[in-house]
């Protein structure tokens, strides 16, 4: 048998329509696959046996496409559930997208699925590697909760792990806890040692928190020299107790200014608030800020609950 003859765009020959069609099915960047109305495979491409790396021969044309599907579940790591319901798709009579995990050969991979129904049956699918992509949207997503002075939890992230948690307290009636916490005279440390004196004692401060806190607390800068603690599970004794064991980790804390000045020392005030029935998280934090400024007018370094 002789080898087919590929079109060239060059020699002066024309290509035709159908041979085109085959080069650019072979030289775009996204699986194909075209699946009669029977189930049977019709057509699919180069890219697309490349991405699932599935086993040499799976894809044939002709072969029931669901047979394809079961293979590939095997060998990507795909639950029963999910076979069942890319079998079940096959038949969708509507167009629709899909982002899916696979394990490609120990690799986790990315894959955006299109769905194209073909009228009188049968589809075109696509298939997008989209890992690239995933991975950047999660770094998006880690930089716009963390911030950027300390690496710990900004307000927005607390928030909304606190409105979480708070749905969890409302419908179980369990117990959560909120901790303000506002370091004292803070003013004095930025014009006595300046800023970056100031910046240090802002991250030492949250490293000596942390050594405090347990994994599922959650910690947060909610801005300036401001802070949150959200304690799920916490009564308020467990808060009141974990706002002691903190300002006096803080109190303790020896911070050495070099350029042979002496070792400076910050202290912080701490409002507790334990969560009421129905209540927001604007108010169960409110509650926690004025028990903080009762701290701050009862003499700082305090901790009091609201
Ligand atoms: P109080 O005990 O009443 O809380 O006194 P305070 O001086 O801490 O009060 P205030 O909240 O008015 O001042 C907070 C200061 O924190 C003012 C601001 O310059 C400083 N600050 C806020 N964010 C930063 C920061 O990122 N780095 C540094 N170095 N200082 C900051
Ligand atoms: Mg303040
Ligand atoms: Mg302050």
């Amino acid at each position: 048998m002789t080898a087919p003859i590929r079109p060239t765009f060059d020699s002066g020959t024309f290509a035709r329509p159908a041979e085109v069609l085959d080069i650019v099915l072979d030289h775009i960047s996204q699986g194909m696959v075209v699946i009669g109305a029977d189930y049977r495979t019709l057509a699919f491409n180069r890219r697309f046996e490349e991405m699932f790396r599935l086993p040499p021969g799976t894809v044939e044309v002709g072969r029931d496409f669901r047979d394809v599907l079961r293979v590939w579940a095997r060998e990507t790591g795909q639950d029963d559930a999910m076979l069942t319901r890319a079998i079940a798709e096959l038949d969708l009579t509507e167009p629709f997208e899909f982002e899916f995990e696979q394990d490609i050969h120990g690799e986790p991979r990315w894959c955006l699925l299109t769905h194209n129904p073909i009228p009188g049956n049968g589809c075109v699918r696509t298939f997008t590697d989209i890992t690239e992509r995933k991975r950047l949207e999660a770094q998006l997503r880690q930089q716009s909760l963390t911030d950027p002075l300390t690496g710990i939890w900004n307000r927005r992230a607390i928030l909304e792990f606190l409105d979480v948690e708070l749905e969890r307290f409302h419908r179980h009636h369990g117990e959560l806890a909120v901790l303000s916490l506002d370091l004292d005279h803070f003013k004095k440390v930025n014009d006595g040692w300046g800023h970056l004196v100031g910046d240090a004692v802002l991250r030492r401060f949250t490293e000596v928190c942390r050594a405090q806190l347990r994994k599922s607390d959650r910690f947060g800068r909610a801005g300036g020299e401001e802070f949150l603690v959200v304690v799920p599970d916490g009564s308020l004794g467990d808060a009141l107790q974990l706002g002691e064991r903190l300002r006096e980790a803080v109190a303790a804390m020896r911070i050495e200014p070099g350029e042979g000045r002496p070792a400076l020392s910050v202290t912080v005030s701490i409002g507790v608030a334990a969560a009421r029935h129905r209540e927001s998280a604007t108010d169960l934090i409110q509650r926690a800020d004025r028990a903080l400024y009762k701290a701050k007018a009862n003499g700082r370094n305090r901790v009091e609950k609201g």
